[in-house]
C-alpha cells in the first residue's frame, strides 16, 4: 500500500488487514513499480522483492491516475487477462464501496470462505471483462465474453505435478474455484524422486503398486532451463540456497525444488488434497462426478463444473516385443523401474531405444556394467558402432531374436550373450479412472478424440487433458494449455462447434495417416511444436514463443541427438541464453544477470541478483565491455599461450619419437589425446587469428564500442575462451612421462560388404571351433571365391565385441608371393615395432623381437589366403596353446596347407545352398531391376543357378546384370552363361582370374593336365574317379609302374590333390565319384582354350543337346574333344585331328560311324563309345587308331567285333561290357597288352576263357559265371583268379554245381549269384588248411576287397556263413531264397578256427532281405554294425529276431530299420526294452515292390 495521508492509511490499512495475508505501506519514493501489469510483482527500494497481489493508491488527486472505471480500477494497468488489479482510491465518499471491492480482491488471494470467493470472483470478473473490452485492441475477438461471460466454475485438477500446478494456478487466476486431487504426498509429480520401484520390474502386473515417478538417480534435465519452465516464473538458478543446482541442464531435485517455489509462490498448495487418489470420473447430467479415496481408505463422491486431467503419462511402461523373449533367460526390466546402476555391475547389458533415458541409462551403466548394447528401432538394420567416450558401449540396429541360450541377436547379425534387457521404450497414456462410456478411447497410445490434444469434442469443455503432446516445452505448454481451459470454462475464448471441433480432429488424423505415421505418434510435436503453442498463444491473447525459447529448444533437440553424451555440459549457443535472460530482465522477471562461466565446460551459470535501476543496461556493459575492451590485449595474451603450447608439443613429440623408433615404447594414451586436442586447438586458434584484423576495423570509441557489439562480443568472449583453452592445453602437456613399454591396438575392425548371406552358420561354427579350448589353431579351406576372406573378415571383427579378452589382433594377408619377411612386417607394424631405418636386420633377430613382443600377450593372429605352411616360428610368433589362450586362424584354398600346419581337422567354407544363393543374387541385382518384368525373376534364377552357389560369382553376375531390365537382356544372359560362360562380362577379368591362382599353385603339369581333363564332362557330371584314372594313364598323364596298384594309386593321390585344393569336390557317400565346380569347370576350359585365344583346341559340347557334330573351322588344332550326353546319331565326315588325343562320344545316339572319321586320328589314345545303344557296328576303319590305349563300347548293340581291332596293339583298357548282341570275343589274346578288361554280360565259352589266359598283363577283369564248364577253368586258373575284380555266377543249375567253391579271391570287388541251385558255398582250403570240414577253415582274408554281395534265386542255399570272410562288406542283399535258414550258421561258425574273434559284419552298411521264407536268423547273438544305416526286412516271416541291442549301430548315423510288414515289426522280439525303444523310434514302414 503506497503510503498516504495517516487517517487514510490507518483506516484503510486496518480494515483489509483484518482479512488480507499481509499489508506494506510505502512511501511513493521509496518504490520501484513494475510497469508491467501482467504481473504481481513490487519492489522496494531497500532492495526487497515484494509479491503482491493488489495496490491500494492512497496519495490523493496529484497522483491521481486516469482513466478510472467506476472511480476504481485504472483502465491503463488493468489488463483484463489478468489478476493484478490496481485498484486507485481518491474519493472519500466512495472510500466504503471501494474499500469492500479491495478487501474482496486481497482476500481472494489470502483465506475467504466459498461464498465471499464467489462473491469476489463475480465482481472482480465483471470488471475485467469490462475492461477488457475497452482495452482489447489487439485481438477483439478473443478477448471478448463468450456467450456467458461471467462463468466460473467448481473445477477438479487431478495430478499436482507440473501440469497440475500450472491448470490450477489458470483456473484460479480465471476465477475458478479449484480443488486438485494428488494421490502423492507432495506437489511435483513425476520429479518426486523416490528410490523405490515397483515389485515387478516390468510394471507388467495390473494389480501391483504403482510407483508414480519414473526419475533415476543421475537424471538431469533434458531441456536448457530457462526454456524449460514457466514464462511467467522462469526456471533460473538460485544462490540463496547453496543447495540449489546451478547447472544450465540441473538434477531432477533442482527441477523439484523449483516446482515447489512455483507452488509457495502461487499459494497452490493450499488448492491440493494430499493423499487422495481419484477412482472414477464419470459425467453426472452437464457435470462431472469425482470419486476420490482418501490415504485412510475413505471413498468420497463430489459434484464438479468440470474437470482437468493432469495426471502425467510417464508411469505406465510400453514394452517391446522381442522375438524368442518368453524363452531368454535373462533379466527384463523397465526404465520406469531403473534409479541407480549398482545392480547391473559386470553384467552385459542390452539397452532396447536410444532416446532420452536409452540413452541416459545406457551411459549411467556403462560405469559399472561389463558391456552395454543399445538397440534402437530407428537405426539401419547394419547398423553397429562402438560409441566414442566410452570402451565398453555399443550401438546396433534393432534386436531380431532372443534364444534360449541367453544370446540376442540383433538385425546387424551381432550375437551378445547378455543378462539383462532394460526397456527405456517409453510409456502409455493411462486413465484408468475415467468412464466416458467408451467416447475417449487410447489406441496404440493415442488419445482420442481430443481437439487441439485438449478438449474432447462431445465433452467439451469441463472435460480437458493437459500435458498430452510430447516432445515440446513441456512446462510452457502446460502453461497455456491451462490458460486455454480456464479462458474457455470461463466463456471468455470460445471453442467451435462440436462438429468443427470433430472435423480438425478427422482432418489431424488424415494427415498424420497420410504421412504414414504410426498413431502412437499422433501427440508427438517435435518440429511443429512452436506452431502448435502459438496457435493456443494466440486463442488466450498470449504472446507468441520468444524467438529465443523456439531457438534454444531446436539447439537443444538437435544436441540431444548428436552429442547424447555432451550436450548438457557443452553447447555453443550462449548468445540465446543471454537473450532469455535479456528477456527476463525487460519483463522484469529477474533483476539483475552477470555471466560467468566458471569451469572449462562453461556448465555452471550463474545468476548474482544485483540490484540495480537499469540491470539490463549494467549487464551488456559489463559483460560485453569486458570482452570488447579487453580484445587487444587478449590477443597478444592468447598468441603468445599458443607459441608455448606449440613448443612444448615440439618437445614432446621429439621424445616420443625417439622413444618410439625403438620399437619397445610406444606413446601414452594421455599423449595421444592431448596431441590430438592440441591440433584441435591450434586449427581453432588459426581460424579464430584469420578474422582478427576485421574484427580490430570494428571496434570504435578507443576500443570500448564496436559498430556491431554482438559480433565483437562474440568475437572478444571467443579469444577470451580460446586464451583458457590454450593455458588449459598447455598445463595438461606436463607429462611425468610421455612413453611406456608398447602395448597394441586393439582390433581394427574391417568393413565388409552389407549384403553378406549365408556365413551365419559358418561363423559360429568358425569361432566356436577357435575359441573352444582346443589348439587355438583354426583352418578355413574352400575354393577361390567361395567368401573364406569375408569369413574371417566376421572373425576379426568379431574379436572387437570382445576386444578386453585379446590384446591385440593381427591380421595379415599372405597370399601367394608372401615372404617371411612381409608377414613379420606386417605383424611388427600392428605390434607396434618400428623398422630401424637401413641397418636392416635379418629374419631370425625380426622373429626374436616379434617373440618377445607376442610372447606376453594374448593375441590372435589371422592369416588370410596362405599358399603354403607359414612357419610361425620362423615369424616369430609364438604356437598357440591352451595355457597361453592365443589363436591363429588362416584361410587357404588348399586343405593340404590346413595339414601341413598342424589342423588336421580343418573347416571346409563350401558354396551357398540354392536359397542363400537367391537370396544373394536377388539382393545384388537390385528389386528394381527384378520387378521391372514379370519374367524377369525366372530367368534371374535361371542366372544364379549358373553360379552354383559360389558366392564370387554370384556378386560379379548380380552386379553386372543389376542394370539389366529387358527380358532379352536377361535371355542373352542365359544362353550365354549356357554356351560360353567365359565370354560373360565379368567372368574373364573377375571371376575366372581370382579362380586360376588355384591352377596355377598346382605342382606340375601332370597334376595340371589331370585337372583340366575333368573340364570335359558335362556340367555337374558325378566322375567316377576310378574311371577317371584310367582315362589319366591311358592319355599318359599318369605313368604306368609295374603294378597296377601302383598306377592306380599314384592316380588316386592326383584325384586328392584336386579334392585337397578345392578344385575337385568328391560325391556319394563313399566318396568313390568326384565333381567340378561350374565356375572352376568355365575356369579350366578357358585354360585350355589359351584363355580364350584358341577355342577349339578343347572342345566341350557335353551334354547340350547336340544331333549333330559341331561344325569346327580348325580340326587340326583340337586336342580334346567332347561330345559326350547328346543325342547325335550318325558321323560321316573325316577330319585330319592330328592333335586329338581324346574322344569321348559316350551316352550319344549313334547308329553308325563311319570308317572315314576314324582315319586321321593317329594320336587319338582315348575313345569312349560306350552307351550308345543302338550302335550296331564298329567300323573296320577302328584299327586306323594305331595310338589307341582306351576303348569303350559297353552297353553298345554291337553284334560282331571288326577285325580290325585286334590291330589295336597299343590297346590297354577295353570295356566290351554288357554288349548284350556280341557273340563272341575270338581274338582277343592278339591284344596283348590289355591291362584291364570288361566281359560282364557276356557268355564266355571255354576256348575264350583259354585266351584270356594268353593275355600275360592283363590285372583286371569283370566276368559272368554262366556255364558250368568255365567255372573250373576259371576259378582254378591262379593266373586269371587274381584279375577277377567282379563276377556274376548265373543260371548254374543244382545238377552241374551242387556245391560252389570259390578260392581266395583278394581283387574281387562285388559277387553276384543269380538263379543257381547249389546247396552250399565253400571256401576253398588253403594249403595250410588240410581238412575239407568247416571247422577246419582258415580265417585268413578270402575276400578282402569284397564289399557288395547280391544273391537272389539260389533256392538251394541254406546259410551265407561263407561271408564271416569278406571282413569288408558293405553291402548285402540277399532274397528270393526260399531254402536260407541263416545268414551267419552258429554250428558251421563254431568250426571256424578262431571263431571267437571274427566279429561279422563290421562294415556293413546295407543289408536288404527279402522274400526269404525259411530264414530264422542273422545271427545268434547281437552284433556291434558300427557302420549299419538301413536293414530292410520284407516277407521275412520267421525271422522273429535281430542281432541287435541297444549298443547296435551306435557308430554312425541312425540306424533305420525299414520293414515291409506291418504284422512282422509287431510281432518282432526284441533283445530288451531299452533295444526295442531304440529302434522302434527309426522304424520306417517302406514297401518294396519285391518280385
Ligand atoms: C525420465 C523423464 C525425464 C524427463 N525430463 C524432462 C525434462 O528434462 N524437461 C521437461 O520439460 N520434461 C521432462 N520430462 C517430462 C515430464 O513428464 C514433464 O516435464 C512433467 O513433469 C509432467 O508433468 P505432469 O504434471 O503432466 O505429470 P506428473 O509430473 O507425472 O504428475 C502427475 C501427478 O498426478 C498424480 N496422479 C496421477 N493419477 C492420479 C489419480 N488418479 N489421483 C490423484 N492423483 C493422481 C500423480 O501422483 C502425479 O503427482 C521427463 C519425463 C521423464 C519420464
Amino acid at each position: 500500500m503506497r503510503k498516504s495521508s495517516r487517517w487514510k492509511r490507518h483506516y484503510i490499512s486496518k480494515d483489509i488487514a483484518a482479512m488480507a495475508k499481509e499489508v506494506r505501506v510505502a512511501s511513493i519514493f521509496s518504490l520501484w513499480q513494475s510497469t508491467d501489469t501482467s504481473h504481481d510483482r513490487f519492489y522496494e527500494d531497500d532492495g526487497k522483492v515484494v509479491y503482491a497481489e493488489a495496490i491500494v493508491h492512497c496519495t490523493g488527486r496529484v497522483t491521481c491516475i486516469r482513466p478510472l472505471y467506476k472511480h476504481v480500477f485504472p483502465l491503463k494497468l488493468a489488463q483484463g487477462s489478468h489478476l493484478s488489479v490496481y485498484i486507485y482510491k481518491t474519493v472519500g465518499g466512495y472510500m466504503e464501496v471501494s474499500r469492500n471491492v479491495e478487501s474482496m480482491l486481497i482476500f481472494c488471494h489470502a483465506k475467504a470462505t466459498a461464498h465471499i470467493k464467489q462473491m469476489e470472483n463475480a465482481i472482480l470478473y465483471n470488471q475485467k471483462v469490462s475492461l477488457s473490452v475497452i482495452n482489447s485492441t489487439t485481438n477483439p475477438t478473443k478477448m471478448a465474453p463468450a456467450c456467458s461471460p461471467t462463468n466460473s466454475l467448481h473445477v477438479a485438477v487431478i495430478g499436482a505435478g507440473a501440469a497440475g500446478l500450472a491448470a490450477a494456478r489458470e483456473l484460479r487466476r480465471e476465477s475458478h474455484s479449484v480443488i486438485i486431487f494428488e494421490r502423492g504426498t507432495q506437489v511435483g509429480g513425476l520429479w518426486v524422486y523416490t528410490p523405490q520401484t515397483e515389485p515387478d520390474p516390468l510394471s507388467l502386473d495390473p494389480n501391483r503398486t504403482v510407483v508414480h515417478s519414473s526419475v533415476y538417480d543421475s537424471l538431469r534435465t533434458n531441456l536448457p532451463r530457462e526454456c524449460m519452465g514457466y514464462r511467467d516464473f522462469p526456471f533460473v538458478p538460485r544462490n540463496d540456497d547453496a543447495s540449489r543446482d546451478p547447472r544450465r541442464y540441473p538434477s531432477h531435485r533442482e527441477v523439484l525444488a523449483y516446482l515447489q517455489n512455483f507452488a509457495r509462490e502461487f499459494n497452490l498448495e493450499e488448492m491440493v488434497r494430499f493423499e487422495t487418489e481419484v477412482v472414477c470420473v464419470e459425467p453426472e447430467g452437464q457435470k462431472w462426478k469425482i470419486q476420490s479415496k482418501s490415504s485412510d481408505g475413505i471413498f468420497k463422491d463430489e459434484i464438479f463444473d468440470s474437470v482437468v486431467v493432469c495426471n502425467g503419462h510417464y508411469t505406465e511402461p510400453r514394452i517391446a516385443h522381442v522375438p524368442g523373449i518368453d524363452s531368454w533367460p535373462g533379466k527384463q526390466i523397465h526404465s520406469h523401474n531403473y534409479r541407480v546402476p549398482d545392480p547391473f555391475k559386470d553384467e552385459v547389458v542390452v539397452v532396447i531405444g536410444n532416446f532420452a533415458s536409452g540413452s541416459d541409462i545406457s551411459r549411467d551403466i556403462t560405469g559399472v556394467a561389463k558391456e552395454v548394447h543399445i538397440a534402437s528401432r530407428s537405426n539401419p538394420s547394419e547398423t553397429y558402432q562402438k560409441l566414442l567416450g566410452s570402451n565398453n558401449l555399443w550401438l546396433h540396429s534393432m534386436i531380431e531374436s532372443a534364444r534360449k541360450d541367453g544370446s540376442i541377436i540383433f538385425q546387424n547379425g551381432k550375437v551378445v550373450q547378455a543378462d539383462t534387457i532394460v526397456h527405456c521404450t517409453g510409456y502409455k497414456y493411462h486413465f484408468p479412472f475415467l468412464n466416458t462410456n467408451g467416447y475417449i478411447t487410447v489406441e496404440d497410445n493415442c488419445v482420442g478424440p481430443l481437439y487441439k490434444h485438449v478438449f474432447p469434442p462431445a465433452l467439451a469443455p469441463t472435460l480437458s487433458f493437459i500435458g498430452l503432446p510430447w516432445m515440446t516445452l513441456q512446462f510452457f505448454m502446460f502453461e497455456l494449455q491451462s490458460k486455454w481451459v480456464a479462458a474457455v470454462l470461463s466463456g471468455r475464448v470460445m471453442l467451435p462447434s462440436e462438429d468443427k471441433m470433430m472435423e480438425d480432429v478427422t482432418a489431424f488424423y488424415a494427415k498424420r495417416d497420410a504421412n504414414k505415421l504410426p498413431k502412437r505418434y499422433t501427440h508427438k510435436l517435435g518440429e511443429c511444436q512452436v506452431d502448435y503453442l502459438n496457435w493456443i498463444a494466440d486463442q488466450v491473447g498470449a504472446p507468441p514463443v520468444e524467438h529465443w525459447r523456439a531457438k534454444e529448444v531446436h539447439g537443444g533437440y538437435l544436441r540431444l541427438a548428436t552429442q547424447s553424451d555432451t550436450f548438457r555440459d557443452k553447447w555453443d549457443d550462449d548468445h540465446l541464453i543471454l537473450e532469455a535472460y535479456e528477456d527476463f530482465l525487460r519483463q522484469k522477471l529477474i533483476y539483475s544477470i552477470d555471466l560467468f562461466f566458471l569451469d572449462a565446460k562453461k556448465s555452471y551459470l550463474f545468476l548474482s541478483p544485483l540490484l540495480c535501476r537499469d540491470g539490463r543496461l549494467f549487464l551488456c556493459l559489463v559483460a560485453m565491455g569486458r570482452y570488447i575492451h579487453n580484445l587487444p590485449e587478449n590477443i597478444v595474451a592468447l598468441q603468445h599461450a599458443m607459441a608455448m603450447l606449440t613448443a612444448k608439443l615440439d618437445d614432446v613429440l621429439r621424445t616420443v619419437g625417439r622413444e618410439e623408433f625403438t620399437g619397445r615404447q610406444q606413446r601414452i594414451s594421455q599423449v595421444q589425446v592431448w596431441h590430438a586436442n592440441v591440433l584441435t586447438t591450434k586449427n581453432k586458434f588459426d581460424d579464430l587469428l584469420s578474422t582478427y584484423e576485421a574484427e580490430l576495423q570494428r571496434l570504435c570509441l578507443c576500443g570500448f564500442c564496436s559498430k556491431d557489439l554482438k559480433l565483437s562480443y562474440l568475437y572478444g568472449k571467443n579469444v577470451s575462451i580460446m586464451l583458457t583453452e590454450v593455458e588449459k592445453r598447455s598445463s595438461q602437456g606436463d607429462f611425468d612421462m610421455v612413453v611406456e613399454a608398447a602395448t597394441f591396438g586393439e582390433v581394427d575392425e574391417i568393413p565388409i560388404h552389407p549384403t553378406i548371406i549365408g556365413q551365419e552358420r559358418m561363423l559360429e561354427k568358425a569361432w566356436t571351433l577357435l575359441m573352444d579350448d582346443g589348439s587355438g589353431m583354426l583352418g578355413l579351406y574352400g575354393m577361390g571365391g567361395v567368401g573364406k576372406t569375408t569369413l574371417l573378415t566376421q572373425i576379426n571383427n568379431k574379436f572387437s565385441e570382445i576386444s578386453d579378452r585379446f590384446e591385440v589382433v593381427i591380421w595379415v594377408v599372405v597370399s601367394k608371393s608372401a615372404t617371411v619377411r612381409k608377414i613379420q612386417r606386417d605383424i611388427a607394424q600392428k605390434v607396434g615395432l618400428v623398422e630401424m631405418g637401413s641397418g636392416e636386420k635379418d629374419e631370425n633377430q625380426r622373429a626374436l623381437d616379434i617373440y618377445n613382443v607376442l610372447r606376453r600377450r594374448k593375441f590372435a593372429l589371422l592369416l588370410d589366403d596362405i599358399w603354403e605352411k607359414v612357419d610361425l616360428k620362423a615369424v616369430g610368433v609364438p604356437y598357440p596353446t591352451r595355457d597361453n589362450g592365443c589363436k591363429v586362424a588362416f584361410t587357404t584354398r588348399s586343405r593340404d596347407v590346413c595339414g601341413r600346419m598342424g589342423v588336421d581337422d580343418p573347416m571346409e567354407v563350401s558354396c551357398l545352398q540354392p536359397d542363400e544363393s537367391w537370396d544373394l543374387f536377388q539382393r545384388t541385382v537390385g528389386e528394381n531391376t527384378l520387378g521391372s518384368h514379370p519374367d524377369i525373376p525366372e530367368l534371374a534364377r535361371k542366372v544364379a543357378r549358373k553360379c552354383r552357389g559360389l558366392p564370387l560369382a554370384l556378386s560379379v553376375i548380380g552386379e553386372t546384370m543389376a542394370c539389366k531390365r529387358t527380358v532379352h537382356e536377361w535371355c542373352h544372359a542365359v544362353d550365354v552363361l549356357t554356351s560360353s560362360a567365359t565370354e560373360f562380362s565379368g567372368m574373364e577379368d573377375e571371376i575366372l582370374p581370382v579362380l586360376k591362382y588355384s591352377y596355377d599353385n598346382l605342382s606340375g603339369e601332370m597334376v595340371r593336365s589331370c585337372f583340366l581333363y575333368c573340364s570335359l564332362f558335362p556340367e555337374d557330371y558325378h566322375i567316377d574317379k576310378e574311371r577317371l584314372v584310367e582315362y589319366w594313364i591311358c592319355e599318359g598323364f599318369v605313368s604306368e609302374k609295374e603294378s597296377r596298384e601302383r598306377t592306380l594309386n599314384q592316380g588316386y593321390e592326383i584325384v586328392g590333390t584336386l579334392v585337397r585344393a578345392c578344385l575337385l569336390m568328391e560325391e556319394r557317400k563313399d566318396k568313390s565319384y568326384v565333381k567340378m565346380h561350374d565356375v572352376v569347370r568355365e575356369m579350366a576350359l578357358w585354360i585350355s582354350s589359351d584363355f580364350g585365344n584358341q577355342k577349339e583346341r578343347c572342345v566341350v559340347r557335353a551334354g547340350v543337346g547336340l544331333r549333330e557334330v559341331p561344325k569346327l573351322k580348325e580340326w587340326a588344332t583340337v586336342r580334346k574333344m567332347s561330345l559326350m550326353n547328346n543325342g547325335i546319331e550318325e558321323i560321316f565326315d573325316s577330319h585330319e585331328c592330328g592333335d586329338l588325343t581324346t574322344l569321348f562320344l559316350q551316352r550319344n545316339a549313334f547308329v553308325k560311324i563311319s570308317g572315314e572319321f576314324f582315319r586321321c586320328m593317329p594320336h587319338l589314345a582315348v575313345l569312349d563309345l560306350s552307351e550308345n545303344h543302338s550302335l550296331e557296328e564298329l567300323p573296320e576303319e577302328i584299327s586306323e587308331l594305331g595310338s589307341l590305349r582306351y576303348l569303350d563300347v559297353s552297353y553298345t548293340c554291337v553284334n560282331q567285333l571288326p577285325v580290325g581291332l585286334w590291330e589295336l596293339k597299343k590297346l590297354i583298357h577295353l570295356n566290351l561290357e554288357h554288349m548284350i548282341r556280341l557273340g563272341s570275343v575270338s581274338g582277343i589274346s592278339s591284344l596283348w597288352n590289355l591291362r584291364t578288361l570288361g566281359l560282364r554280360g557276356l557268355v564266355l565259352d571255354m576256348r575264350q576263357v583259354n585266351e584270356l589266359e594268353l593275355l600275360e598283363h592283363l590285372q583286371v577283369v569283370t566276368i559272368d559265371i554262366s556255364s558250368p564248364s568255365v567255372v573250373k577253368p576259371l576259378l582254378w586258373s591262379h593266373r586269371l583268379v587274381v584279375c577277377i575284380r567282379e563276377v556274376d555266377f548265373k543260371y548254374l543249375e543244382e545238377e552241374s554245381m551242387r556245391v560252389l567253391t570259390l578260392p581266395t579271391i583278394v581283387n574281387l570287388r562285388r559277387l553276384s549269384i543269380k538263379r543257381c541251385g547249389m546247396r552250399e558255398i565253400e571256401i576253398e582250403k588253403t594249403a595250410s588248411s588240410s581238412s575239407s570240414s568247416w571247422n577246419k577253415i582258415h580265417t585268413a582274408p578270402y575276400f578282402s576287397n569284397l564289399s557288395k554281395v547280391f544273391i537272389t534265386k539260389c533256392h538251394g542255399l541254406k546259410d551265407l556263413t561263407w561271408l564271416l570272410f569278406a571282413p569288408n562288406l558293405a553291402f548285402l542283399q540277399v532274397s528270393f531264397s526260399g531254402q536260407l535258414e541263416d545268414i551267419i550258421n552258429q554250428e558251421k561258425a563254431a568250426s571256424v578256427e578262431n571263431a571267437a574273434t571274427i566279429v561279422p559284419f563290421r562294415r556293413l552298411e546295407t543289408l536288404h532281405l527279402s522274400a526269404l521264407r525259411g530264414l530264422e536268423r542273422i545271427y545268434w547273438n547281437a552284433l556291434p554294425f558300427p557302420c549299419l544305416k538301413v536293414i530292410h526286412v520284407e516277407k521275412c516271416w520267421k525271422l522273429r529276431k535281430l542281432p541287435l541291442d541297444s549298443n547296435s549301430g551306435a557308430g554312425g548315423k541312425e540306424l533305420v530299420l525299414s520293414y515291409g510288414d506291418r504284422e512282422w515289426i509287431e510281432k518282432l522280439e526284441w533283445e530288451d526294452q531299452a533295444t526295442r525303444v531304440r529302434f522302434l523310434t527309426s522304424c520306417r514302414w517302406h514297401w518294396r515292390a519285391t518280385q
